[in-house]
């Protein structure tokens, strides 16, 4: 790296993490490239919970307002029985969660936090139909080849390129794991289900093999859900496609009505086979690191995969800022070395979830709910009241 000037920072992968840590980047005063695959810049997808330990970082990094503006804070999280909707346990979120942990918890439509992230970059920061098909590391430099035949360099490579990631394959021979499981996301007009959306709440029904989660977005005008069940799909079949929202009606026949009336308001779905990956023991060989799904692709049980992402984005960002002129690949050790613990303990206990929503009815069930049902305030304190910039204030990398 030339010592005198800024580093030159590429980051393969426009989505929620790639766009986050430019913003951040840009915000701590250093630029960086951008190179997503697609001609266009936007969001698949429906829904998305943020929880405080993202929304602190993104209010500080300028998005209050058009967070405030566009997402909704519901009030509570509610777990509930499959059959008649009886509460198993309810949660406290709205302004309990802004005074415990200083920051709010919104659910939202992921178009918006995109566009949010996007409106706030300056121009030219993306380039977009750049597919990256190979990054080549040498000692003082990186160069990122494309699927078009062109070449750019860089001083540091992030890849930022979702669970399938290119760059990833470089550190780790491993493969996506499917769960056996497959989602059906949808949205639905709230005015199709007054009585579901009088008060602003995300609601799980869980149920033998399968659970159904629902929560507002776009300022409370549509619902999103998302119907789990298990599937045989393989990894060679379709990752995402559009679903039928019969098939999700007959998986969940017998249901109680608040879930069969989201259902059966929904016009269309989209079908999503679910993967994650095992964690892994490293994410940087010298200059080059990975960030959000690319490093730690997990199942959607905890609602936390852009969440991490976040944070991931704000610490590299700082990592990045205060590294000595001359020495990207310390601080990108430095990163690692923080996030590395936090994603990995979140990506097993969304597998954990796995299981534990989706018992049959019987005794462990019901010592599920009971232990549900009586939760201790502090039980969301490692996740939600975590703040990376304080973590890093205090880590020494290892
Ligand atoms: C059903 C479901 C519900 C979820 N709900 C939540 C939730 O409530 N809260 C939460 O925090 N998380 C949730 N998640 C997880 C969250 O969606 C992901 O963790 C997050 O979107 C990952 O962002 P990313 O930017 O790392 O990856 P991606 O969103 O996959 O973005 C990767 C980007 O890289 C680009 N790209 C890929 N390969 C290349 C290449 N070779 N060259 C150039 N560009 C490339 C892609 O086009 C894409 O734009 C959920 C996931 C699912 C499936």
């Amino acid at each position: 790296m030339r010592k005198d000037t800024p580093p030159r920072i590429a980051v393969v992968g426009g989505g929620l993490a790639g766009l986050t840590l430019a913003l951040a980047l840009h915000r701590a005063g250093l630029e960086c490239q951008v190179y997503e695959q697609a001609p266009r810049l936007g969001e698949v997808g429906a829904g998305l919970q943020l929880a405080p330990s993202a929304t602190r970082l993104l209010h500080r990094l300028g998005l209050e307002s058009a967070l405030r503006s566009s997402a909704v804070i519901p009030e509570a999280m509610e777990f509930r029985r499959w059959a008649d909707s009886s509460v198993i346990s309810r949660g406290l979120l709205g302004e309990y969660c802004e005074k415990r942990y200083g920051a709010p918890y919104y659910s939202m439509h992921r178009a918006d936090l995109h566009r949010a992230l996007v409106d706030a970059l300056p121009p030219g920061m993306v380039r977009l139909n750049a597919r990256c098909t190979m990054a080549e590391e040498g000692a003082d430099e990186v160069v990122l080849r494309f699927a078009d035949g062109s070449e750019a360099v860089a001083d540091a490579v992030v890849g930022a390129d979702g669970i399938h990631s290119v760059l990833r394959q470089a550190l780790v021979a491993d493969r996506p794991r499917f769960s056996g499981q497959s989602v059906y996301r949808g949205l639905v007009d709230s005015r199709r289900i007054p009585a579901l959306v009088a008060e602003p709440r995300v609601q799980l029904w869980l149920g033998p093999g399968r659970h159904f989660v629902c929560y507002p977005v776009s300022g409370g005008r549509l619902v999103n859900f998302v119907a789990t069940l298990p599937t045989s799909a393989s990894e060679d079949e379709s990752w995402s496609r559009r679903g039928r929202a019969a098939d999700v009606a007959a998986a969940y026949e017998g249901w109680c009505e608040d879930v069969t009336s989201v259902i059966a308001a929904a016009d269309q779905v989209s079908l999503w086979a679910l993967h994650d990956r095992d964690p892994i023991e490293r994410w940087s060989t010298g200059r080059v690191t990975l960030l959000g799904d690319s490093a730690h692709p997990m199942l959607p049980f905890l609602g936390q995969g852009a969440n991490q992402a976040i944070e991931d984005a704000v610490a590299l960002a700082a990592c990045l800022r205060d590294a000595a002129p001359g020495d990207l690949p310390a601080a990108l050790q430095r990163y690692e070395s923080l996030r590395r613990p936090r994603t990995s303990l979140v990506q097993e206990r969304s597998r954990g979830n796995s299981t534990a929503f989706h018992l049959a009815d019987g005794e462990a069930q019901r010592e599920r709910d009971a232990a549900m049902g009586t939760p201790a305030p502090e039980r969301q304190d490692w996740l939600h009241g975590y703040d990376v910039e304080d973590s890093l204030e205090s880590h020494q990398p290892v």
